[in-house]
């Protein structure tokens, strides 16, 4: 029986394994597989690195290898209300990046001494005496895996969340993101909000050469829901060709506290699986990370005083994560209000006025 098994290796599970204390017996499952660069599971996701993710890397000392950096790198994001028709830039920090590769950058920095299990997905987790037994199926074979506590750092669909915690649930969206050839004489990233189309948002971003555009919408229509985007899009001057590549997966949209869960005694939960992710403009990476920081610590110093002391620590260290969301959840009802949104769009506080003029149709 290992200490701790880590279901899913995204950026909070990779960041849990880094850290750990050497003293542990960790084991790490994922079901994305390194000889399957082409075919294999791929997170579809923005790949944009927010202010707090990059704090949170320089936490731990970390600076970004070039390999996981896209062109262009972009300074505004265009924001369009399509019901009004208002359109505003505003200054933006983030690191256009490959997710792809940071995620394996974030891989490559995990412990020899951590067992990393790689093409293996769990399809049970249940409990047992002392702990947690955990089934696997990897290369055709069925695998067991007996652990003291279990992570579930497993995502949107969380299997440990919804094994261990099933009436903790979360409100959640389908994510779709399709890819173009980039046609645009200048490459942009845009924050588009449509009340009759979704309650959430919709974006695009330019990345070595393609045009991604995605949304997350409620269940109920979200393809037709998509294409009504793309038709508004395309009215305002957006150029779409043929698409190269659609990709779809569910996105968590905590409302209040409610949706997130930390787990319990010697089962946690952290990052997306936790339901840490920001319901105004979905960027969940820097709370991957500063949970992972969180339960890493806790889990370092609780080993020593009994598990119990490690969850009380992971909830506490959470407590800044928690309060961050509700705050986050306030600015996504001013933004999804058409009448506050408007409001603050014409106000222009805090747009950039372009000095070039703009190629666009609109
Ligand atoms: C379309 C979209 C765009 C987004 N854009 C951004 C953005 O630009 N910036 C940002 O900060 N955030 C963005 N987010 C949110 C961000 O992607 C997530 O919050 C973040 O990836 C969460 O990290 P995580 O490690 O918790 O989970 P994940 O990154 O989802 O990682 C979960 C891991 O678990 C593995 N796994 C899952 N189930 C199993 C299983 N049963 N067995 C074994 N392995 C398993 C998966 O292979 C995966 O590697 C976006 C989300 C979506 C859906």
């Amino acid at each position: 029986m290992v200490d701790v098994a880590i279901v899913g290796l995204g950026p909070a599970g990779s960041m849990l394994a880094k850290l750990l204390r050497p003293g542990l017996s960790v084991v790490a499952l994922d079901k994305k597989g390194l000889d399957d660069e082409k075919t294999g599971f791929r997170k579809p996701c923005g790949g944009l690195l927010a202010p707090d993710a990059q704090k949170a890397l320089s936490r731990l000392n970390l600076t970004l290898p070039k390999s996981v950096l896209v062109d262009p790198q972009i300074f505004a994001v265009k924001t369009i209300d399509l019901q009004t028709g208002l359109l505003r830039y505003y200054q933006r920090f983030y690191i256009n990046l490959d997710r792809h590769q940071f995620d394996l950058w974030l891989e490559s920095l995990i412990p020899q001494a951590v067992r990393v299990e790689r093409n293996a997905l769990c399809t049970r987790i249940s409990r047992v005496e002392g702990g947690y037994e955990l089934l696997y199926r990897q290369n055709g074979a069925e695998r067991r895996l007996l652990a003291k506590v279990v992570v579930g750092a497993d995502g949107a669909c969380s299997l440990v969340r919804k094994s261990l915690f099933p009436a903790r649930r979360i409100r959640q969206y389908l994510a779709i993101q399709q890819h173009f050839c980039e046609e645009h004489p200048t490459p942009f990233y845009s924050c588009v909000f449509d009340g009759r189309i979704t309650d959430s948002y919709s974006w695009s971003i330019s990345k070595d050469g393609n045009f991604i555009l995605g949304g997350a919408f409620p269940m109920d229509g979200a393809r037709q829901r998509f294409e009504e985007l793309k038709k508004g899009l395309a009215s305002r001057g957006f150029l779409f060709g043929e698409p190269l590549k659609t990709e779809a997966c569910l996105v968590s949209v905590p409302r209040g506290l409610g949706g997130l869960c930390l787990g319990s005694a010697d089962a946690f939960l952290l990052g997306e699986a936790a339901g840490f992710v920001s319901p105004s403009s979905l960027e969940g990476i820097s709370y991957a990370l500063s949970s992972a920081i969180a339960l890493a610590d806790s889990l370092n110093k609780g080993a020593a005083k009994g598990i119990k002391k490690a969850s009380r620590l992971y909830a506490r260290k959470c407590l800044p994560i928690q309060i961050k969301l509700l705050l986050k959840g306030l600015k996504a009802l001013g933004t999804r209000s058409r009448f506050l949104r408007g409001l603050a769009m014409r106000s222009g506080l805090k747009s950039i006025r372009l000095l070039e003029p703009e190629d666009e149709r609109a």
